[in-house]
């Protein structure tokens, strides 16, 4: 347990998480996210902003693009994310990219998810601090077929010419990426796709991770299973002689998960309390700390806790702190009082940068302000710490 005479690393410091900011742009995130912690603001602003950017209405456009884009968006387009990405590199901090569009349904949006993933693969080949690139499986197929290919039913003619067309997507983005020496984060999503994406995740791993680490499957530990299922991959990738990549994450559909559990009769998958979500994801931890030389892992969170154990962990076994089989990883936007003192004391951290036109990039900023708003409380945490660095500047 991490207690306050055993801190591994300050977290306060706000002065060294905020440097890159000038005063203008901590007062905009100040405004922002006490905006965001009014649950009903959020509810009204999504609705209204999904009805004008449907009616193309510009002024909406520009009013986002000039507040809550540029808070949590890397860039409108992967070229426009220099700027940030050289922000991120002047403290040394690593950029994730990640293309931003969801909910997308059809052939010609999968092509282009594919088409975008590939140029990031060869932008970050060029670029030192941009080691991975992240994939949604849901990107490249319907959730028909995912539903589908989870429940085990034989795949009609069509859906199983729509799976092989994911695979392939899917294949040759890892295959750049191994080519290209950058690793491939699979997104985990709904409960209900996930043993699909997992067994794709699982496929790519046995196809390019058998001698450095191109692919990361994920793990989300608000699920009950999550942690044995970790010990079963990694157990299969001992078996199946690859390595195991591991994003740990906590996970972000937990309200839409016990919803459709209570809807539709079923025990719901996700753990009864934080408490116990909090246990199985340090202990995930940990699990993979103790092998790290077979795990390259990544401590996908914004929880002090976990950053403050991983980081104590690294310190009491005296390993490295840039291993490269060890990161930790925030969300552009957020957290950065985590991000920017853990790159300051040497270790691999690095930001998730999503990028997108705003229409593809909506469904991702209404999920940041949503669940966090409703779920926990990091909108407070983010705004109390600017606000410390707003008195400090005394701006
Ligand atoms: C770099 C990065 C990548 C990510 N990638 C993914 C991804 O691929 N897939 C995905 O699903 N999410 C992903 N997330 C989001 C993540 O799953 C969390 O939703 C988010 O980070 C908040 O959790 P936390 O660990 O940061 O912080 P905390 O504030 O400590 O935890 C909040 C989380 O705890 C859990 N929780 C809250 N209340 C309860 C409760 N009553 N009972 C049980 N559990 C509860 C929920 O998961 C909630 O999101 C990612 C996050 C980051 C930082």
């Amino acid at each position: 347990m991490v207690t306050k005479q055993n801190k591994a690393i300050d977290f306060s410091d706000s002065l060294i998480a905020f440097k890159g900011q000038s005063d203008k742009e901590l007062k905009r995130a100040a405004f922002l996210f006490r905006l965001m912690n009014y649950q009903w603001l959020v509810n009204i602003s999504t609705t209204l902003g999904l009805w004008a950017l449907k009616l193309r209405l510009p002024f909406v456009k520009k009013i986002m693009g000039a507040t809550i884009v540029k808070q949590f968006i890397g860039g409108l387009s992967l070229s426009n994310c220099a700027p940030t990405i050289t922000k991120l590199q002047s403290a040394n901090v690593l950029t994730i990219l990640d293309y931003g569009a969801e909910g997308k349904g059809t052939e010609a949006d999968f092509i282009k998810t594919k088409e975008e993933n590939i140029a990031a693969v060869h932008f970050a080949k060029v670029n030192d601090t941009i080691p991975i690139i992240t994939a949604k499986i849901s990107g490249f197929g319907s959730h028909e077929l995912l539903e589908t290919f989870q429940k085990g039913v034989p795949l009609s003619a069509k859906l199983q010419m729509e799976y092989n067309a994911l695979l392939e997507k899917i294949d040759t983005i890892c295959l750049a990426a191994y080519k290209d020496e950058v690793s491939v984060f699979i997104d985990a999503e709904e409960s209900w796709i996930q043993t699909a994406i997992d067994h794709i995740a699982t496929l790519m791993m046995q196809r390019y991770n058998k001698e450095k680490i191109t692919v990361y499957n994920t793990f989300q530990m608000y699920r009950k299973d999550r942690y044995a299922y970790l010990e079963e991959a990694y157990e299969d990738a001992k078996k199946g002689n690859y390595l195991l990549g591991a994003k740990l994450v906590r996970g972000a559909y937990m309200e839409k998960e016990r919803n459709r559990a209570q809807k539709m009769g079923y025990p719901s998958p996700i753990q009864d309390s934080k408490a116990a979500t909090d246990t199985d994801f340090n202990k995930a931890l940990k699990f993979c700390f103790d092998q790290y030389e077979k795990i390259g892992f990544c401590n996908a969170t914004h929880n002090e806790q976990s950053c403050q154990l991983l980081a104590a962990l690294i310190s009491e076994h005296q390993v490295l702190k840039n291993h490269p089989h060890l990161l930790f990883c925030q969300l552009y936007g957020m957290s950065d009082n985590i991000t920017f003192n853990l790159s300051n004391a040497g270790y691999n951290a690095a930001k998730y940068v999503p990028y997108g036109p705003i229409e593809d990039v909506f469904p991702y900023l209404v999920r940041r302000a949503q669940e966090n708003t409703a779920v926990s409380g990091e909108i407070s945490r983010e705004y109390r710490m600017i606000l410390k660095e707003i008195t400090r500047r005394n701006c």
